[in-house]
């Protein structure tokens, strides 16, 4: 029986090895910016995401967030303590509980390990801008298709957030969606995916948005 050709190969499987190998080249430049830093790819995720969130956050939520095992977690926050990076309080919220947040040292160390992937922002300067919110606009699809398949954790983004509204009427990436939290219009550039004002929305109201949100 004849192998098949490369050309046969069908688009999904081009598509995922497309993004495997984006995958590879971003562990590669977190490994390389890690070790400059002194510390682990993961240690450097959480370094991020706390910078990015600007609030105390729990293990728990880190570990939910960063779809990583409490386990790992802890290693990694204790390291990271002991390196004066990060440091344990109360929880603003829950007085019992501890919520971990960014020393100046480690907002500084956390500045350096987010610029690990500007490798690919320096990529996506070779496309067009109308190629980059096409790609991007897919990319907010693909992950929303793969958080409800459970393949991601949650994301607070406006695909599932109750104060989003798709642009309706309009087609192609300049349509305005509209967003009655922080009362602004925006196109597809605009999307959220990590959004301190998310709210996430009951099933039956995604759903409807996905419908819309599919046809502008
Ligand atoms: S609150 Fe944030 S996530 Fe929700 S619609 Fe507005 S911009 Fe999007």
């Amino acid at each position: 029986m004849a192998t098949q050709t490369p050309l046969e190969e069908t688009l999904p499987k081009r598509i995922t090895a497309g993004l495997l190998r984006v995958g590879t080249a971003l562990r590669s430049h977190a490994w390389e910016g890690a070790a400059l830093a002194g510390l682990t790819p993961t240690q450097g995720e959480i370094l991020t995401l706390l910078l990015s969130r600007s609030v105390p956050m729990r293990l728990g939520e880190i570990a939910a967030d960063a779809a990583l095992t409490s386990a790992t977690v802890s290693e990694a926050v204790s390291t990271l303590e002991t390196k004066g990076l990060v440091e344990k309080r109360r929880d603003a919220n829950d007085g019992r509980a501890l919520a971990l947040r960014l020393t100046a040292r480690g907002k500084t160390a956390a500045k350096r390990a987010s610029q690990w992937p500007d490798f690919l922002t320096v990529a996506s300067d070779a496309l067009g801008d109308k190629e980059r919110v096409q790609l991007y606009r897919t990319m907010v699809k693909l992950i929303y298709s793969m958080q409800g398949r459970g393949d991601v954790p949650p994301q607070r983004m406006c695909l599932s957030c109750a104060h989003f509204e798709p642009a309706s009427g309009t087609r192609g990436a300049a349509a305005q969606h509209h967003c009655n939290y922080y009362k602004i219009n925006y196109d597809d550039s605009g999307l959220r995916l990590d959004c301190a004002g998310h709210e996430e929305a009951d099933m039956a109201t995604q759903r409807k948005v996905w419908k819309i949100f599919n046809k502008s």
